[in-house]
């Protein structure tokens, strides 16, 4: 693979997403914390998230469970630690494998779902953080829970389930202002006494971050255009 001489590569622009990730945090961020960078390597081969794990970064997001059991397991080979979000829809019948691969389930958004992930965290005795997916504009082609049925959802997974919630996920809607999305976000893990939150891509995750993100999702400012 050759890099052009007037084109950043990846570990180029990872180095300028953490410095900016530091800023936004110092500026805006609730106590000094810094969120953590989920580096979204969907769609992306192995050979060019390499040059990303040499960089040290170790938390990635996938969208897909077939397409991350085909990368990841070898590179979990080569590097330590890793810590791998599912950030993309989940079918029932991917649970098992989902639950062995994944760390963090950040789209939780079904009944059915939070009872499958329940049951096979408690059979592989696995620790998976749960996120719930929310539909925060109210789009018929997202999926995720509409904002006013997020706590009886959450209090469902609890109580009905025994499946505890850690952090609340969206995409707001595109082409309109991030802030407002993020800030009812925001409102609604505080009220539910849920501590993460992940919001914000490569176009807005300092707006997430000053809304209060602990978690923010950086595919192509990262590794550039998915061409692929
Ligand atoms: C693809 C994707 C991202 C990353 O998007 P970029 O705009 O490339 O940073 C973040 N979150 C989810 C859920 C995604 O599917």
């Amino acid at each position: 693979m050759h890099a052009s001489n007037n084109m950043p590569t990846s570990a180029q622009r990872l180095t300028d997403i953490y410095q900016r990730i530091e800023n936004s945090a110092k500026r805006y961020g609730p106590g000094g914390v810094i969120p953590k960078l989920v580096a979204v390597s969907k769609t992306i081969p192995s050979a060019e998230i390499a040059p990303v794990l040499d960089m040290g970064q170790r938390i990635f997001g996938e969208n897909r469970v077939q397409e991350a059991q085909r990368k990841w397991p070898e590179l979990k080979k080569h590097y330590q630690d890793i810590e791998l979000h599912l950030i993309g829809p989940l079918q029932s019948n991917k649970v098992k494998d989902a639950v062995g691969l994944f760390d963090v389930i950040q789209s939780v958004d079904r009944e059915k779902l939070a009872r499958a992930l329940f049951g096979e965290i408690s059979r592989q005795g696995k620790g998976v953080t749960c996120f719930v997916q929310v539909n925060i504009g109210l789009e018929h082609q997202k999926s995720g829970v509409l904002p006013d049925d997020v706590a009886p959802f959450v209090n469902m997974c609890k109580h009905d389930i025994g499946l505890k919630i850690s952090g609340l996920m969206c995409i707001p809607p595109a082409g309109e202002a991030a802030g407002p999305y993020f800030a009812l976000l925001h409102q609604l893990a505080k009220g539910l006494n849920i501590n993460l939150l992940s919001m914000g891509m490569s176009s807005d995750f300092e707006t997430g971050i000053e809304m209060g993100a602990t978690h923010v999702r950086v595919g192509t400012a990262i590794f550039g255009a998915r061409d692929h």
